[in-house]
């Protein structure tokens, strides 16, 4: 299985990451990826992007070093109800939108009950693609709720190679993912993949993600990263513009 395309990373503009488009771009296409998601992360985390930032994508080249781009953005999950901290407006005009609770942005206590609730509100907005890293165990769900309803209303989830990482501060990310995969082959839904990178020689980097994906010989035509054509139909930049 080839993954082609990247729909989680993050430029010097989201504050804490450290490379520019352009390299992003760049290092992306020396990796053979057909495009590349551009998701910084939304207004609430600290030192990030503005709302005019996300409101002036339009003078950005959509192809760049031979690679397709997609600007979009990575929203901050506030609560159980699902509140995003971008408004609805400037969601439905990015090319793709990826929903991930950050612990430090999260008001409701995290339990079970509350984070199952939060995902599955969020995934009833429309212009919401994809939820990110639901993979960390101190951010508990109950992975058949959020399987059946990313099936019911067309939501991808993630599978995040950064997670994956030894060092990284999400826990017990391999466990829940293997959990979660086993019932999105059960349930016949699909996952993306997002590198979540912070730097150039991450970008389209899915060693981890792809040998957990082999080591449980999960079905690659619920990949739908494997082509951009795949993927096209559950993006905003494929079915609200
Ligand atoms: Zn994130
Ligand atoms: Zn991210």
């Amino acid at each position: 299985m080839k993954i082609l395309v990247d729909t989680h990373s993050h430029t010097i503009a989201s504050g804490h990451a450290y490379s520019t488009l352009s390299e992003m771009a760049r290092a992306a296409a020396a990796r053979g990826l057909q495009a590349l998601a551009v998701t910084e992360h939304a207004p609430q985390l600290e030192k990030t992007c503005g709302l005019f930032y996300f409101m002036n994508y339009d003078v950005i080249p959509r192809q760049m070093h031979g690679i397709r781009l997609l600007m979009g953005a990575e929203l901050n999950i506030m609560d159980s109800d699902g509140t995003v901290d971008l408004p609805e407006n400037i969601c439905r005009e990015l090319d793709i939108t990826v929903a991930s609770i950050h612990p430090p942005c999260y008001r409701s206590e995290s339990t079970i009950e509350n984070n199952t609730r939060a995902y599955v509100e969020v995934m009833k907005k429309p212009y919401v693609n994809i939820i990110g890293h639901p993979d960390d165990s101190r951010i508990p769900v109950d992975y058949e709720i959020l399987v059946k309803t990313a099936k019911e209303t067309g939501t991808l989830l993630e599978l995040n190679n950064s997670s994956l990482r030894p060092q990284s501060s999400r826990v017990g990310a391999k466990e829940n993912m293997l959990i979660m995969l086993d019932l999105c082959r059960q349930y016949g839904v699909p996952v993306t993949t997002g590198s979540d990178a912070h730097i150039d020689v991450d970008a389209g980097n899915f060693e981890r993600a792809a040998s957990l994906l082999k080591y449980c010989a999960f079905p690659e035509e619920l990949v739908v990263t494997t082509d951009f054509e795949k993927i096209r139909p559950f993006i905003n930049a494929g079915k609200i513009r």
